[in-house]
């Protein structure tokens, strides 16, 4: 079977997409480059706001249009498949996040019972090998522990299942022998890993224990709460020292108030959040902080507002993702009263310009340094781009070798980028 792959959303989902890929490619399926060359396009989903749920649905439209059957996962299933109508329904199949492993086979059975309605074999493009890339996520948990009142990735994913130490090892084993150079370990809350597993074996022995397996690569450790931080923060940051984990901290605070953090149901105060940033900062200065914030959440006030902005101001992340807030369908968020969206929209804008200034000046700090970055993939115009150890993204000028580390210096710096030379360029 001829199958066309499209993924969107988080790290989670789009690891999720490509490990997807590379099992139909291995039980022997064809990957196809384009839905017009696939018998089946599999549209991986994300439902995290409302406008890229509706983005979904009309890539669902335009696909099932174009491929004769189509599968539909990711995490507007099942909750949200009430939102795909028309003609295309009947010839797409759901499958739920945590059942996608059995797609190869069910592609399978398809074929060998009811041969899936080809293309004719004119219109076909040689089937192309799934693209290997140097930057691999590695999905080390379903699910998570929280009860945010606004979230739907938690209704969509479920509780917390975490995959076992050996099964992420072997993983990452995988990765690294298909030539990945960066892991980024991926789930909802990396911080509230193992805690289903019991044991005691947490995120700092994971951390410990992907940095002793042998080979030239670093490894990202993704999104982590606050909240699930507090247990293990200390030995987290203990674990993090050597070359091998970047420096790196995606910490989302999403709000400066905490009377909002109080009715997003986070489960830990400003001060705390804080708290983290200060550690781990004086334990590596040069940490690399990334947070999120959702402005507008129902019943935020202006002074509410201020706070965060103060808060970005004070603590400066290099990264600030803001969303709006968006009412999503079954959260207790949905039931409570929503802000003018004029208001969201003007505060979305000030803190975009906020962030955007606060990123710049953090960044300008490093112009004119020396440091090694490792090249994880080709930029626009014949550039490449590097991580330094604290995952700092520098664009250089020239195609330097995938997973190569190359020695640089800071020469410019963009709010989201800094610009950099080589010796040779
Ligand atoms: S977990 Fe959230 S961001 Fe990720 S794909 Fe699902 S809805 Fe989108």
């Amino acid at each position: 079977v001829r199958v066309y792959v499209e993924s969107y959303g988080c790290a989670q989902n789009q690891g999720e997409g490509r490990t997807l890929t590379r099992e139909l490619a291995a039980a022997g399926h064809a990957i196809a480059e384009d839905p017009a060359n696939a018998d089946v396009g599999v549209l991986v989903t994300c439902g995290v706001i409302g406008p890229t749920e509706m983005r979904m649905v009309r890539r669902w439209e335009e696909l099932s249009r174009r491929v004769p059957r189509m599968v539909v996962t990711g995490c507007l299933v099942p909750l949200r498949t009430d939102l795909l109508r028309g003609p295309g329904l009947d010839r797409t199949t759901f499958v739920p996040i945590r059942e996608q492993s059995r797609l190869s086979s069910l592609l399978g059975e398809w074929s060998s019972h009811e041969p899936v309605p080809a293309h004719s074999a004119r219109e076909m493009a040689p089937p192309v090998p799934p693209a290997l890339s140097v930057a691999e996520e590695v999905v080390i948990a379903q699910g998570c522990t929280s009860h945010c009142t606004y979230c739907y990735s938690r209704l969509a994913r479920g509780r917390l299942t975490s995959v076992p130490l050996p099964e992420v090892l072997a993983r990452v084993t995988d990765a690294l022998a298909r030539g990945a150079k960066e892991i980024r370990l991926t789930s909802l809350d990396t911080s509230c890993w193992g805690e289903d597993l019991g044991g005691g074996v947490r995120l700092p022995e994971l951390v410990g224990a992907v940095a002793q397996l042998p080979g030239d690569f670093q490894f990202r450790v993704g999104m982590m709460s606050p909240q699930s931080l507090r247990p293990v923060g200390d030995r987290l940051l203990d674990a993090f020292e050597g070359a091998k984990p970047f420096h790196f901290l995606h910490l989302p605070v999403q709000s400066g108030s905490d009377g909002i953090l109080r009715e997003m149901r986070r489960g830990y105060t400003v001060d705390e959040f804080r708290h983290w940033v200060c550690r781990a900062r004086g334990r590596f200065p040069e940490l690399m902080l990334a947070t999120d914030v959702i402005v507008g959440f129902p019943g935020e006030s202006e002074e509410d507002f201020r706070a965060t902005m103060d808060l970005i101001e004070e603590v400066e992340p290099e990264i600030v993702n803001v969303t709006r807030f968006s009412a999503r369908p079954m959260t207790p968020a949905a039931r409570l009263p929503r802000l003018a969206p004029r208001v969201a929209k003007r505060r979305s804008r000030e803190l975009t310009t906020l962030r955007m200034r606060v990123a710049r000046r953090r960044f300008e700090r490093w112009i004119g340094r020396p440091g090694l970055a490792r090249i994880v993939e080709w930029g626009a115009e014949g550039s490449s781009v590097g991580r330094l150890p604290n995952y700092l993204p520098v664009v250089l000028a020239g195609r330097h070798p995938l997973g190569t580390v190359v020695p640089v210096r800071v020469a410019g710096a963009r709010s989201t980028y800094l610009l950099g030379t080589t010796g040779d360029s």
